[in-house]
């Protein structure tokens, strides 16, 4: 997840020199290769000029498998040896893949898989196989045969050996799905430069290319998945200050839209065969991205029994399908100019990335959200691999005069710690660019505490039961103090790499304890993304939780110190006056613990009415009681 690279400016090597590197946009569906040459980013194409490599392997039981186009022909003919999205399990286990609803075999034990392909990561227990006739394959595998495809296709194009690659990875990409993609790029025989977040590579594209200034986003709607990023470009300094996203929102989310209303609309659909349902998500995405440029368009397939089927859609019925999709999307890039303390009028431009976003519709709902055009002027299919081809190039060592520039990367989830009542008090908001450190002061609760136990958690819910654990260790030796005496600092310390260290360290004493944990490790993005969707959902829910639990600690201690008050002062009010507080203390008393927030709230507010008065005179005794006795001079 870290980036945090900063270049020194250097001259530009002779072109004998030069080292060739590429940069590599390995998608859910598409996978691109690029490099630069004389200064300038090139996508380089397949030996039939096409720039775009299908994310898709068909394998056979008795040949070298094959990848793109053709692979993708045979999607409905041999849909269980086609691997397409692979991307979408990398890093899972195999129950999580199971969970994401997809037809292939997965396998867990491992299976026979190719010899000597096993690396950390790839075959760690638990990680998901898909059975095919080639043998049992890790997402790893098959992602490497994508990736061996691009190399050759560079080695052909360049005619050399390339001495490394810059891989883009989505900016949810979890530690296991980083670790897995560097794992692919290993087997295919590339040297990992970096993996480079996909909207910053798509920044570094835009921004290089015309000098940009100012905060941009960068809307990347591609096949699977959607992403979204802000970014601040100062002076050749990519800040990304703000992502966001869905990792299940995509291109095939609309496709799925379209199979429905088909399998609908057509009489006995429910017999339909694995390979005719595969064939209807084929004509589906053909029908869609036809209708970017025309107003109707026929889905058409064919049954395996040989029936044809076609069914009209119009580009009009289309938009009103996808129109929940994409204000999901325009949600996502709402929260994250939140986050950014932004409006959409802050931003100069939006970059528009990904296959999807040719989309007429889309493009209008983020010109709208925006008020302006969105910028369309890069290839959204190739804005990603040429920003990783120039980071590739700089990190090759081929920097020409001038060309330094700055990456920062930001955390994608709060991180906080327990505290009293089960409720989350954040360290580390969620989007501080890294590296980071935020130390807080915290304190014992009771007289003589010896130790105290840390909690460390990570998500954007104000419960602690709502938000992700991710480690617990305890203070100990703390010397006997009175409750909220000691001073005990908590420093939460994020690297450039993403790893978190905690320490706590009592101040007067000196005692220290500390732990590292990953944050991000084991958390799927299916676990990002449903814990920032909920909490959103549920962000109204989470304050009234919060404030209903601090109305019932009010209202408790309010009750208490009422009766106790009564107990020693009652004599100064009258009947009337205390029949008043007794009815408004048995109201409160009756309902501190209940669950309706303004119920608690009135029975609080008019418990203190109720007692004001009482309050003032019980002040006025002490006072006396305090100064009976005294001599005058003892008091001046
Ligand atoms: P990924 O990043 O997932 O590999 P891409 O950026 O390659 O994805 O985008 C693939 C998606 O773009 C697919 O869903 C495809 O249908 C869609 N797409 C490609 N061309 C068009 C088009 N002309 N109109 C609408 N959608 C398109
Ligand atoms: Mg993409």
């Amino acid at each position: 997840m870290a980036l945090l690279q900063i270049s020194e400016p250097g001259e530009s090597p002779a072109p004998h020199q030069r080292k060739l590197a590429v940069g590599i946009d390995l998608g859910t569906t598409n996978s691109l290769v690029a490099t630069v040459r004389s200064s300038v980013p090139e996508v380089l194409l397949d030996e039939s000029g096409r720039a775009l490599l299908p994310s898709a392997v068909r394998y056979f039981s008795d040949r070298q498998p094959i990848v793109g186009h053709d692979a993708l022909g045979a999607q409905a003919e041999d849909p269980s040896n086609t691997i397409v999205s692979v991307k979408r399990f990398m890093g899972r286990t195999t129950e999580e893949a199971r969970a994401s609803g997809s037809a292939y075999d997965f396998v867990d034990a491992p299976g026979v898989g190719t010899p000597g392909t096993e690396t950390s990561g790839a075959g760690a227990s638990g990680t998901v196989r898909l059975r095919t006739a080639h043998g049992d394959l890790t997402p790893v595998e098959v992602s490497s045969h994508i990736l061996a495809r691009l190399r050759s296709r560079a080695e052909a194009a360049l005619g050399d050996e390339l001495v490394g690659a810059v891989i883009t990875v989505p900016a949810y990409f979890d530690d296991a799905q980083r670790q897995a993609t560097r794992d692919a790029a290993r087997l295919a025989g590339l040297n990992v430069l970096r993996l480079l977040n996909e909207p910053t590579a798509a920044a570094i594209a835009y921004g290089l290319e015309n000098a940009a200034e100012g905060v941009y986003a960068v809307y990347d709607l591609g096949g699977g998945t959607f992403d979204v990023s802000i970014l601040r470009l100062t002076k050749g300094v990519f800040e990304v200050v703000a992502t966001g996203g869905d990792t299940a929102l995509g291109g095939d989310d609309f496709d799925a839209l379209i199979a429905q209303r088909v399998t609908e609309a057509v009489a006995g659909s429910a017999g339909w065969s694995r390979h005719d349902r595969r064939a209807l998500l084929v004509a589906a995405r053909a029908a869609r991205e036809r209708l970017s440029d025309a107003d109707e368009t026929l889905v058409s397939f064919q049954l395996q029994d040989g029936t044809a089927v076609d069914v009209p859609l119009t580009r009009g019925q289309f938009e009103t399908m996808a129109a929940p999709l994409i204000e999901r999307t325009l949600d996502c890039a709402r929260r994250a100019l939140r986050d950014a303390n932004l409006q959409p009028a802050d931003v100069r431009g939006v970059v528009m990335v990904g296959g999807a976003t040719r989309t007429p519709v889309v493009r209008r709902a983020v010109g709208e959200l925006f008020g302006q055009p969105p910028l369309t002027d890069l290839d959204p299919d190739q804005v990603v691999a040429l920003g990783a081809a120039l980071q590739a190039n700089l990190l090759a060592g081929n920097r020409m005069a001038g060309e330094d520039w700055l990456l920062l990367d930001v955390i994608p989830l709060s991180l906080g710690l327990e505290t009293m009542g089960g409720l989350v008090e954040r360290i580390i908001p969620r989007n501080s660019t890294i590296p980071v450190a935020r130390a807080q002061e915290f304190t014992t609760f009771k007289d003589g505490q010896g130790a105290m136990s840390i909690h460390v958690v990570q998500g954007e819910r104000e419960l602690v039961s709502a938000c992700r654990s991710l480690a617990r260790f305890e203070l100990r030796g703390i010397p006997p103090m009175v409750a909220g005496a000691a001073r005990i600092r908590v420093t939460f310390q994020v690297d450039a790499d993403g790893l978190l260290g905690v320490t706590a360290r009592e101040q007067t004493t000196g005692v220290e304890a500390s732990v590292t944990v990953k944050p991000s490790y084991g958390l799927s993005d299916d676990d990002i993304t449903r814990m920032l969707a909920d909490s959103i959902d549920q962000a109204d829910a989470d304050a009234r939780a919060r404030m209903l639990r601090e109305q019932q600690v009010e209202a408790r201690q309010l009750v208490e110190s009422v009766r106790a008050a009564l107990a020693v002062d009652g004599d100064l009010l009258d009947d009337g006056e205390r029949a008043h507080v007794d009815e408004a203390l048995a109201r409160a008393d009756s309902v501190r613990d209940g669950d309706d927030l303004e119920q608690v709230r009135a029975a609080v507010s008019a418990l203190s009415e109720a007692t004001d008065a009482f309050a003032a005179r019980r002040m006025d005794r002490s006072i006396r009681k305090a100064l009976s006795g005294r001599k005058l001079d003892e008091l001046s």
